[in-house]
């Protein structure tokens, strides 16, 4: 699908001279401390105003965690460690046994966000402080405290510790929340602290853990910029990223900083033809918040979302050094099509893409939004292994990803120069489609093949079959609409039968996208965890090592999951039938 003349004249006003210069200014601004996180915010706000683009920004409230100093001493020796956000403090000091329990480091970025894989050694951990290898991930600081731990020490795999965030709690906890903030002190080391205090814990050693952590309530402001559409103004696609970071942030993220502004600068000056609007925000929050400034949003503005937003694109770490690829990109499966064809046409590469991770600013799976990209370009697996990485959550796969080694040298001109076309042309495509571009036949068929290996599973136990039914009806009704849509195409977007047709696509995925990302009801967001496709169905992978007797426990959820699913199906079918009708 080639790119409409309008994205290819607006393509043709990109420069990296307002990004390179935002970029630059951020290497001497850390944008970490909310003082400082708001002189950023007037940094983008002064650049728009600058430029002639018009900016709103809110002020709200977030609840944040600031990481102090943190040191872990055992006997004469001391070693420097970095407290991760939202643990708990320790300011003066806690001694306790040294626990070691042995974990594989993730593989790659997938591995990172989806497996805290620890092994199950059973170790009494009660009254302990743990060791253990890898990142500080929300899930694994959730099990060891559970069995019993009073500290963790993650060893980091690289010469420096990095800084990050160990709560599942997304964004500003509410009651629901609350009960899972951490309740332990987490810090990071590095490797070869780590290697030394492992063979401290071997020898039944104790150590002193002494962390900084500030929690409470900061106003954060919260740039946006609307452009609005010249025919469907109420409609709009969101564009955003986070400008808070560790440290500097280069590669993550004032890269993608740079790239909201200068889409912005862009979209602004061919805003005439723009068809629907496209909105751009810029968060706060997000590393000492758990994605705070777009949970926000998404809570402050949820109604509109729920209504009128047709898409979700997150912008996060683009145009880093070596980061030629285009692998391993979060997109669900309706825009998968849609986000190939944008790279193909803008880079000439071909694009691989996985199930987003509920991780990023992803706050909007709970209205249920069509979404696609967090990160974009990233390193060769060769590359990598050549320089021997282990895998990180950014920077184009860069190991200075949340280190004070994130500076200048990070970002790469000529592949932000690329990152920024792929997420103009991107926005501008959903924006200006006659149609909406997103496939729920593709959708639907990753349902298939989820049931599947549900069903292989689960075996005699459980039948999936009223959801294959529940598919196949939608799917039908799914062609239908197909055939009626490329009728309306012919039309305007301010037409009513292509009003109604991209209403009944924003609809599939208020009803679609919550059952296979989210267990949790509308409006409230679910922990930040790995979440499996169909997640209240996932269950069925158990069956296998479920005791007899308790397999009842597993039948009874599956039957409860396969109705919420069958529900959002039918209700999906009602809607398309009565859009064609
Ligand atoms: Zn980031």
């Amino acid at each position: 699908m080639p790119l409409s003349p309008a994205t290819t004249a607006a393509l043709a006003s990109v420069s990296t001279a307002e990004p390179w210069s935002l970029i630059e200014r951020f290497t001497t601004l850390k944008r970490e401390h909310p003082a400082d996180v708001a002189t950023a915010a007037d940094e983008i706000v002064t650049r728009l105003t600058r430029l002639g683009v018009p900016v709103d920004v809110h002020r709200p409230t977030l609840f944040l965690s600031l990481p102090g100093a943190a040191s872990v001493r055992a006997g004469a020796q001391l070693f420097r460690a970095k407290p991760m956000a939202m643990s708990v403090a320790l300011p003066t000091g806690v001694t306790a046994p040294l626990a070691y329990v042995p974990a594989r480091y993730a593989r790659n970025a997938d591995e990172m966000f989806t497996k805290g894989f620890v092994s199950d050694a059973e170790v009494d951990l009660r009254g302990k402080i743990v060791v253990s290898e890898g990142f500080g991930m929300p899930g694994k600081v959730a099990y060891f405290e559970q069995r019993g731990a009073i500290g963790m020490i993650a060893v980091n795999p690289g010469h420096n510790a990095h800084w990050g965030i160990c709560t599942t709690v997304w964004g500003t906890p509410d009651l629901r929340d609350l009960p899972r903030k951490p309740n332990m002190a987490v810090v990071a080391v590095n490797n070869p602290d780590g290697l030394a205090l492992i063979e401290v814990a071997k020898a039944g050693g104790s150590v002193t853990l002494t962390s900084e952590v500030t929690e409470g309530w900061w106003e954060s402001p919260i740039p946006v910029v609307t452009i609005p559409g010249s025919e469907e103004p109420e409609a709009f696609v969101l564009l955003h990223g986070h400008y808070d970071s560790w440290d500097y942030g280069i590669g993550d993220n004032a890269v993608g900083d740079g790239t909201l502004l200068e889409v912005a600068r862009v979209l602004w000056e061919h805003r005439a033809s723009l068809k629907r609007s496209v909105r751009i925000a810029w968060w706060p929050g997000h590393s000492t918040g758990r994605y705070a400034g777009s949970t926000w949003f998404a809570d402050a503005f949820a109604l509109d979302l729920y209504e009128h937003c047709i898409a979700q694109v997150n912008c996060d770490s683009p145009g880093c050094r070596w980061a030629t690829e285009y692998k391993d990109i979060s997109w669900m499966d309706e825009t998968e099509a849609f986000c190939q064809s944008v790279i193909r046409d803008v880079t000439g590469q071909e694009s691989h893409g996985e199930r987003p991770h509920q991780a990023g600013d992803y706050s909007f799976n709970n209205i249920g939004i069509s979404s696609f990209f967090m990160l974009l370009s990233t390193m060769k697996d060769s590359h990598r292994e050549e320089l021997g990485y282990y895998a990180v959550g950014g920077c184009g796969a860069n190991i200075a990803w949340h280190t004070e080694e994130d500076l200048l040298h990070i970002a790469d001109r000529e592949i932000l120069d690329k990152d920024i076309r792929i997420y103009l042309a991107a926005v501008m495509e959903v924006a200006n489609a006659t149609i909406a571009p997103f496939n729920f036949r593709q959708t639907l068929r990753t349902f298939s093949t989820t049931l599947d290996q549900y069903q292989a599973a689960v075996g005699a136990h459980f039948d999936f079959g009223p959801a294959r039914q529940a598919i196949a009806e939608l799917d039908a009704s799914l062609e239908a609409l197909g055939s009626h849509a490329c009728k309306a195409a012919t039309g305007t977007v301010g037409d009513a039968a292509v009003r109604r047709v991209n209403r009944v696509i924003r609809r599939l995925a208020r009803l679609l996208v919550p059952v296979n990302y989210t267990r949790g009801p509308a409006f409230f967001h679910d922990p930040a965890e790995t979440t499996p496709a169909l997640p209240d169905l996932s269950v069925a992978l158990a069956a296998p090592t479920t005791p007899p007797d308790e397999l009842g426990f597993l039948q009874t959820h599956l039957l409860r999951g396969q109705n919420r699913l069958v529900a959002a199906l039918r209700d999906a079918r009602h809607a398309v039938d009565g859009a064609i009708a």
